[in-house]
């Protein structure tokens, strides 16, 4: 049973998502999905970092909406963490927002600021020691999990996306990221 959980203060800040946006995510759902909608039900929640150093910088990032691996829409996060513990929303939860591989008609994607360093376990452990940032994440996953029913196992790293049980593609694709590696989400989900 589930203690009662607080919603944390999240600062809206939407990047551009209207018709255009939805029907690309619509079209890439199709193709990889099999399901033609921009309509998302969490069942899973992805942790990355942004392999950058400011905020503002993912943000406009996600926001220009530029192909990547040749298909519409641009990547995106539902949330980015910024060093100082502020949570930004920039999708609502019931959008597909493309951050993962296999898992984007499934997963919140949250993102945290961190610049890429000598691995991405040092990356990780960054975030991870640093007590505002974290403290706003595991704040933040906590509500999500309480909200959504989503449990602790499905709360996964980038880097664990392509064993989850949710993932599928049916263009074959895969993730070769690295970030969240499966020890560090260890460690995070010791937190929950
Ligand atoms: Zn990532």
């Amino acid at each position: 049973m589930l203690a009662a959980v607080v919603r944390p203060a999240i600062v809206q800040d939407p990047i551009p998502f209207g018709a255009r946006r939805k029907n690309e995510m619509v079209a890439y759902s199709r193709r990889h999905y099999g399901d033609a909608t921009w309509h998302l039900k969490p069942r899973v929640i992805v942790l990355h970092y942004t392999d950058s150093g400011t905020y503002r910088s993912a943000w406009s990032t996600f926001a220009g909406d530029t192909a990547s691996l040749g298909e519409l829409p641009g990547t995106c996060a539902h949330f980015i963490v910024s060093q100082d513990g502020v949570i930004h929303q920039l999708v609502p939860t019931t959008v597909r927002c493309r951050h993962a591989i296999g898992l984007n008609q499934a997963a919140i994607g949250i993102e945290m600021v961190q610049v890429g360093g000598r691995s991405a376990h040092w990356s990780d452990q960054q975030i991870l020691h640093r007590t505002r940032q974290i403290r706003a994440v595991v704040a933040l996953v906590r509500w999500l999990q309480a909200t959504y029913g989503i449990a602790t196992g499905d709360v996964i790293g980038h880097a664990m996306a392509n064993g989850s049980r949710f993932f599928r593609d049916d263009e074959h694709w895969r993730n070769d990221h690295d970030d969240w590696l499966a020890v560090d989400v260890k460690q995070l989900r010791r937190m929950l």
